[in-house]
């Protein structure tokens, strides 16, 4: 993934989600099963080191359609 503003390779940062993480699923201790459901992948957090990217927003982030864009998902 390169950065649209000086074409270098962008630093893979973290990814983020939608629902539940992981770490719920299962069988929890009060004995109530919760399924793995809604938990999906949204994409890929990237971050670009550049100096000269210093006055944009240095983070970037794909969408489902693996388009890139800029900013931070909330
Ligand atoms: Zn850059």
């Amino acid at each position: 993934m390169e950065c649209p503003h000086c074409e270098q390779e962008l630093h893979y940062h973290d990814y983020y989600y939608t629902g539940r993480p992981e770490s719920f699923y299962g069988t929890a201790g009060n004995g109530i099963y919760y399924p793995a459901s809604n938990y999906k992948k949204m994409g890929d957090i990237y971050k670009c080191d550049n100096e000269e990217c210093e006055m944009f927003d240095e983070f970037f982030y794909t969408d489902e359609s693996k388009e890139l864009h800029e900013g931070y998902p909330c």
